[in-house]
């Protein structure tokens, strides 16, 4: 997509600070940390949010859920917790059009899902 900023990510026209990459995902820090460890896992299709996800994206959303893991581990937050965000249009605060899932740990997070 030519206005998304993750696919210029993707493609490098943008700088990321990259904890992961293979053919299918990329995860990088979120530029705008909410906890210490904050990063993104996207997939290299674009799919504007979870709603564009298809029968044949099963495969691809459990290999994302296996580098969470993987991240997750790497950052040592493995053992004290931490929690998978998924943001999806207006009411669900998503401001960037192509599906990412945050890995936010590092602290004590509220207990809070909404506001
Ligand atoms: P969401 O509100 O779920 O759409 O989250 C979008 C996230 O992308 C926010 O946490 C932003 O801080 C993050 N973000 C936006 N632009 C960049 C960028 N260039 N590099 C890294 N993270 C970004
Ligand atoms: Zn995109």
């Amino acid at each position: 997509m030519e206005d998304c900023i993750f696919c210029k990510i993707i493609k490098g026209e943008i700088p990321s600070n990259k904890v992961y990459e293979d053919e299918e995902i990329l995860a990088f820090r979120d530029i705008n940390p909410v906890a210490p460890v904050h990063i993104l896992v996207i997939p290299k299709k674009h799919l504007n949010s979870v709603l564009d996800l298809n029968k044949e994206d099963e495969i691809l959303v459990g290999k994302i859920y296996t580098i969470i893991n993987k991240i997750a581990k790497e950052e040592n937050i493995d053992k004290t917790g931490f929690r998978v965000v998924v943001n999806c249009g207006e009411d669900g605060g998503q401001e960037v059009k192509h599906l990412h899932f945050h890995i936010i740990g590092g602290k004590k997070l509220g207990t809070k899902i909404c506001e």
